[in-house]
Parts: C-alpha cells; sequence; structure tokens
C-alpha cells in the first residue's frame, strides 16, 4: 500500500470522520436528510473523498432493491454508510439516487470553527 493521498474541503463546511478527524463530504453536498435501516439518521451526499468501497452488493430497502457498495473512512476504516452504485427493481425515480451515498449522522460531524 502507498502512501495515503488525503484530500480537503474548506473548513468551513466540511464533514469530517469523527473517529480520526479526516474529511469525507461537506455541507454543499447534502442532497436530502433522511435514515438508514431502521431509524439511524443519515444524510445523502452528492460527493465524498478520502473512502473506500467494498465490493457490489445488493440489498433491498424501503424503496426498492439497489447495487450498494459499503463505504469507509480510508485512514481508520470507520464504516461511514453506503454508495447507491445501481437501481433494480422499485420506483423509476431510484434511477437518481445513483452515485450518490448516504452516510450516518453518527459517524460524521461538521468541522467547529
Ligand atoms: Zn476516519
Amino acid at each position: 500500500m502507498g502512501r495515503l493521498f488525503i484530500q480537503y474541503y474548506d473548513k468551513t463546511t466540511a464533514h469530517r470522520c469523527t473517529t480520526c478527524g479526516t474529511h469525507i463530504t461537506a455541507k454543499q453536498l447534502v442532497n436530502w436528510i433522511g435514515v438508514m435501516g431502521q431509524r439511524q439518521p443519515a444524510k445523502n451526499y452528492g460527493d465524498c473523498i478520502n473512502v473506500d468501497f467494498s465490493s457490489d452488493f445488493e440489498q433491498t430497502l424501503s424503496s426498492g432493491t439497489y447495487t450498494l457498495r459499503s463505504v469507509y473512512c480510508r485512514v481508520c476504516r470507520n464504516y461511514l454508510g453506503w454508495k447507491y452504485v445501481a437501481s433494480g427493481t422499485g420506483d423509476p425515480g431510484n434511477k437518481e439516487k445513483e452515485g450518490t451515498y448516504m452516510l450516518l449522522d453518527d459517524n460524521l460531524e461538521p468541522i467547529e470553527v
């Protein structure tokens, strides 16, 4: 494994990993606020940085079946949420989620400035 290449968002809007402080995403990238699983607060983001992915897997969520990848912090390997890779059955509007990220509020925090 090579040296880690870490990118940064503007610190006034960045949301960082609660475990190690690495910038993961940013306030302006929030698409919507929702939940993951039963009731874990989460947000959907258009993009993120400094993360690694699992292999693709299929999962049925309340809105349909998707191909997902688990998202982990590249620095500390903390589980952050998932990426929507592709939408299968379900609402045609699910297509818009492809390429976006659903990340747990518990594992990200805004940087206090
Ligand atoms: Zn981390």
